[in-house]
């Protein structure tokens, strides 16, 4: 087991005993695992360093504070939106529908929360993946304050789920 460093918190800044971060939340891989909760990490580029894994990756990047923060905020309303409540079900069978009733800064804040986990990780699958130090900022006081900012800043592309869906059947 990894020895918990003491460094600057990715979100409050404050230096602080880090929790390992799942960079994407657990419960977004769960329909990988098989019945042994094993998936496989596979890359097209080099398909023979494919692995089974049992976790989605993770760093550390935040503190315990700020994980069950973002927790409350961000990851329980997404999972219990997106997931237990079923929403691309929704889609089966349509060529685009409307999707209403998602909290809209929760909703746009999660997502932008994995990209915000995603710049600081140091896990080799967000390698070359960095934001900006601006972009951070706006990030980090966005998260903090559950500012999902205007509609063009930063903005979710939809029909990508959509896609998404239709090749994969869900999320
Ligand atoms: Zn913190």
């Amino acid at each position: 087991m990894s020895t918990r460093p003491t460094s600057p918190c990715g979100l409050c800044r404050e230096v602080r005993v880090l929790c390992r971060s799942h960079v994407i939340p657990e419960f977004c891989y769960s329909s990988m695992y098989d019945d042994n909760g094993c998936a496989y990490n596979a890359d097209p580029l080099y398909p023979d360093s494919s692995r089974k894994v049992q976790s989605g990756a993770w760093s550390f990047i935040l503190c315990e504070d700020c994980e069950n923060e973002v927790n409350e905020k961000y990851e329980k309303p997404f999972l219990k939106h997106w997931y237990k409540n079923k929403v691309l079900d929704l889609l089966a069978g349509s060529r685009g529908k409307i999707i209403g009733g998602l909290p809209y800064p929760e909703f746009k804040l999660f997502h932008l929360l994995n990209l915000f986990r995603a710049s600081l990780s140091d896990h080799p699958m967000f390698d070359g993946f960095e934001l900006k130090p601006a972009q951070m900022d706006r990030l980090r006081h966005m998260l903090r304050v559950v500012d999902p900012a205007e509609n063009g800043d930063f903005r979710l592309s939809p029909p990508r789920y959509k896609e998404l869906a239709a090749r994969f059947g869900t999320l």
